[in-house]
């Protein structure tokens, strides 16, 4: 008995020494801040969440001290990654809304995106019902602006949805107004979200593990996919407080003629779209363990380095009219990630979907989208340690 009290008082002590908290894990899904500042914070000493196996209560601590004091940690984590998202636009007019306020367009995929301890998407828009401020229009065939209205981030959450980049091309389409609505309606909602200047990343717990999330574009107004070294900065801080490092970021030249990964600087109507094979790979470096990248509105290969996963682009997921969904446009994966408690990549399955205009995710029988990205993984990534099959698997190849 007396050794239980001293192990009981040590247990208290260490805590109290090293600030840490006793947290139950919850089994439901739950979602809850750790970390939103926007400022940087490049020395945050690490954080440490003890969690009992039968409970946290005064009780029946001193039982578990015979079991050791450690953190439920999951063996195995599952990501989920999906393109471009935009619901339906009001602007310029009502007519690009999908009928039924939208609340079917995510009905297929729902199943699929709810299925995975972290579920994130790029949200392409800005979330508004009306008003803002909306971006000059130097070539108004080129310009396409979107706002859509609060009630779609109900049917994002409803379908599973957890985090979502703002750093894109029309995260700013309605100024700042627009950046701000957008913001206060997915905090509303508990869905995490990240890009932009005046919220470059944040950190969230879901069943007792500890995610960091950061999102760069090359867009004004959003974390910049240009300069690695303030990128890498953040990306350390993250990896410092959190298990897993997820990096989303919209770059690279779009459409069909730019579904290559180059390892060059990109440019598209004269803008510097990032180089996303030298970025993906810097990001990793300082401590990413997940890369989903989008923006051209096609896939792009997938890679493994250092045994991180990389989706260089994601392609269109859902969205609603105002979009090409023609060929490889058409294209709508759910990319599942399979990973070790640390980010260290396992295993990931494609889940074949496409879009058919006006848009939504449909599941692809023909799985073309697995097609062609064992192509373009063949093509530009050689020596990729991983392979991609029929089925839609992406393993380590065994030698
Ligand atoms: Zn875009």
């Amino acid at each position: 008995m007396q050794i239980k009290y001293c192990l009981f008082v040590c247990l208290i002590s260490a805590i109290l020494a090293t600030g840490c908290k006793v947290n139950r894990v919850s089994s439901s899904r739950s979602n809850q801040s750790i970390d939103s500042t926007s400022a940087l914070v490049p020395t945050l000493k690490q954080d440490s969440i003890f969690v009992t196996s039968k409970g946290d209560t005064l009780t029946s601590l001193d039982k578990e001290v015979a079991i050791g004091i450690k953190r439920l940690i999951k063996d195995t984590l599952s990501i989920i990654g999906v393109g471009d998202i935009m619901l339906g636009t009001n602007f310029p007019k009502p007519d690009y809304l999908p009928p039924d306020s939208g609340r079917f367009l995510l009905s297929e995929a729902q199943p699929f995106l709810r299925d995975a301890d972290v579920t994130f998407g790029n949200l392409e828009g800005v979330i508004l019902d009306d008003g803002g401020t909306p971006k000059h229009c130097k070539n108004p065939d080129l310009c396409y602006l979107f706002r859509s209205p609060k009630y779609m981030v109900g049917h994002l959450k409803e379908a599973g949805f957890d985090v979502v980049s703002t750093a894109n091309n029309h995260a700013g389409d309605f100024g700042d107004i627009g950046r701000m609505s957008t913001m206060k309606v997915l905090d509303s909602v508990y869905i995490r979200h990240a890009g932009l200047q005046t919220k470059p990343y944040d950190t969230f717990m879901i069943d007792g593990m500890k995610y960091g999330f950061v999102a760069f574009a090359p867009n004004s107004g959003t974390m910049s996919i240009h300069d690695h070294e303030a990128a890498k900065k953040i990306v350390t801080h993250l990896d410092s407080i959190s298990d897993v490092v997820i990096v989303s970021f919209h770059g690279g030249a779009e459409g069909k003629k730019y579904e290559h990964v180059t390892r060059e600087t990109e440019t598209f109507y004269g803008e510097n779209r990032g180089n996303v094979y030298q970025f993906s790979h810097d990001m990793i470096d300082a401590g990413a363990d997940v890369i989903f990248g989008h923006g051209p509105h096609v896939v792009r290969a997938i890679e493994v380095y250092n045994d991180r996963f990389i989706c260089y682009s994601l392609g269109n997921f859902c969205t609603y009219a105002r979009f090409n969904l023609k060929g490889p446009n058409s294209l709508a994966p759910i990319v599942k990630v399979f990973t070790k408690a640390d980010g260290q990549f396992l295993y990931a399955k494609i889940f074949p979907f496409l879009q058919i205009s006006p848009g939504g995710p449909q599941i692809d029988e023909s799985k073309s989208v697995i097609q062609k990205l064992r192509e373009l993984m063949t093509l530009d990534f050689p020596e990729n340690r991983v392979s991609l099959d029929e089925q839609g698997y992406i393993r380590y190849v065994t030698q």
